[in-house]
């Protein structure tokens, strides 16, 4: 069949060949991703005025398409997989996890059905049940329990959910509510992403609160118990609330057992967003942080963010997988078939926004079966241990003083001549692609965030990016305000 195609579609065997040249180059950049300036240097427009304005009429050369990836896309990029990448929060690019990844796109198969490939769903939920016993999450949250797991692309999705189903929720119980009535409870230092999720939910900036936060940015349960007071005597309907364990700006904890006994006893949903330092549970000696998820509707965390797999891959956990399921399934005619309608599988396009969907358990499924759980614990601790040490440089020093104490595997600091030179040290270290550093604003102090959790950082990376920022502090106008 294939040899009579007018088409030029690769054969086996040219698959097979250009196939490993793809490998060996991803093979290559693991081997040498270090070597490159972190921060891509290009300008804007440049990666898109070296390439033809016009697609090709006609199929070019393989090798015609690896030049231009080698020539013109490698230095378009930010390496995200550089051992001195210690911006944002990491993405990680593991081994096993790259090859489950391609191994879905090799069987191609869309999953949005039990039956359009039972093994993508069934993986799915094994994989799922798997990290509720890895990172010590409640019971509940087990298929075996009335709740469960999904993989989603994103927390922002994962969120996006979460808040579907609480709408829903809310809007079935009191039949004679408006949705115009309806209160979502956030922070100031809640991920944006929960707040655009609100928004494209069709709640309106209006029926948001920020909550304030105490002097570690955590949210103040008293002040959350008065705005839904507030809420409740004006006649609107509070429904949902968002706690983060772990914010993006400094990684701070909201303080869940209050929160979540506030939610419960007032009825509103509550999700957690654990987008990045969920992982660290992990570590039995880090599960502090889940106390009180107990009393969560939903919980997300990415291990695309810390937990060696490739982006994308975000874990939503509800403890009442109906919620869910009647706030996101839509049933058409062309989707019926036997297996849904004896209500004994799942059929996963009912628990996220889409319908298509990969087979994305299968790089975590390689993930956790190539490192064990011993493996990811020492991935996990080995960052959190590098965290202490680059904060006790920090701590002796003479030019830099620490924000906060180290929390995980983020530190965070300045330089003690002030916003601006702390600025424009940041400015010059990522200029000069050795390291690639970002910042936050907290209490109006200019903060350089230092994330370890890049898959290749050791010790001397993190030595030699601390040498690096004294050399660029050096080279400061200390008289700045
Ligand atoms: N929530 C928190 C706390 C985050 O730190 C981030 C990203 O860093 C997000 C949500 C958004 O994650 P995603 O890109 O998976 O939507």
């Amino acid at each position: 069949m294939r040899s009579k195609s007018k088409l030029p579609h690769l054969s086996p065997d040219e698959f097979r060949k250009q196939g490993r040249q793809v490998i060996d180059l991803i093979a290559d950049y693991m081997e040498n991703v270090e070597s490159y300036p972190v921060l891509s240097q290009v300008a804007p427009k440049d990666i898109y005025n070296q390439l033809p304005p016009n697609p090709p009429i006609h199929g070019e050369p393989f090798e015609n398409v690896m030049e231009d990836v080698n020539r013109i896309i490698l230095p378009g990029l930010t390496h995200w997989q550089s051992p001195n990448f210690f911006a944002y929060f990491p993405t990680h690019a593991s081994g096993p996890s790259i090859l489950g990844d391609l191994l879905s796109s090799g069987f191609g198969i869309q999953g949005m059905l039990w039956s359009t490939s039972p093994a993508c769903t069934e993986l799915e939920t094994l994989v799922l049940d798997w990290m509720v016993e890895i990172a010590g999450l409640p019971q509940r949250f087990r298929s075996s329990s009335t709740g469960g797991g999904v993989i989603q692309d994103s927390a922002s999705s994962a969120s996006l959910c979460a808040i579907v189903a609480a709408r829903e929720r809310i809007l079935q119980r009191h039949s004679n509510i408006a949705s115009s009535s309806l209160i979502a409870y956030v922070s100031g230092h809640t991920h944006s992403s929960v707040e655009k999720g609100l928004k494209i939910a069709g709640i309106e900036s209006s029926q948001i609160r920020r909550i304030d936060t105490d002097e570690n940015f955590a949210m103040l349960p008293f002040s959350l118990k008065k705005a839904i007071q507030a809420d409740q005597q004006n006649g609107s309907v509070p429904f949902f609330v968002c706690a983060t364990m772990g914010t993006t700006s400094s990684l701070a904890f909201d303080p869940l057992p209050e929160i979540g006994e506030i939610a419960n006893a007032e009825n509103l949903w509550f999700h957690v967003d654990g987008a990045h330092a969920g992982s660290a549970a992990v570590c039995p000696e880090f599960r502090w942080i889940l106390s009180g998820l107990e009393t969560a509707d939903s919980y997300c965390f990415n291990p695309h963010k810390w937990l060696l797999t490739n982006f994308d891959c975000d874990l939503l956990y509800v403890a009442d997988r109906n919620a869910l399921v009647d706030a996101l399934t839509f049933s058409p005619e062309y989707l019926k078939n036997k297996a849904s309608e004896s209500g004994e599988v799942y059929d996963y396009n009912g628990w996220q926004i889409s319908l298509g969907r990969r087979f994305r358990s299968l790089k975590l499924w390689f993930v956790i079966r190539h490192y064990g759980v011993e493996g990811l614990r020492v991935h996990i601790r080995m960052h959190c241990q590098l965290a202490t040490e680059f904060a006790n440089w920090i701590e002796v020093d003479n030019e830099f003083e620490l924000f906060q104490p180290p929390i995980l595997n983020l530190v965070l600091f300045h330089h003690k001549a002030g916003n601006k030179a702390t600025q424009s040290i940041l400015e010059s270290l990522n200029q000069s692609g050795k390291l690639f550093l970002t910042h936050t604003v907290l209490n109006d102090t200019y903060v350089i965030r230092f994330s370890i959790g890049a898959i290749w950082t050791e010790k001397v990376h993190v030595e030699a990016a601390w040498n690096q920022i004294k050399l660029a502090a050096s080279g400061i106008d200390h008289q700045s305000p």
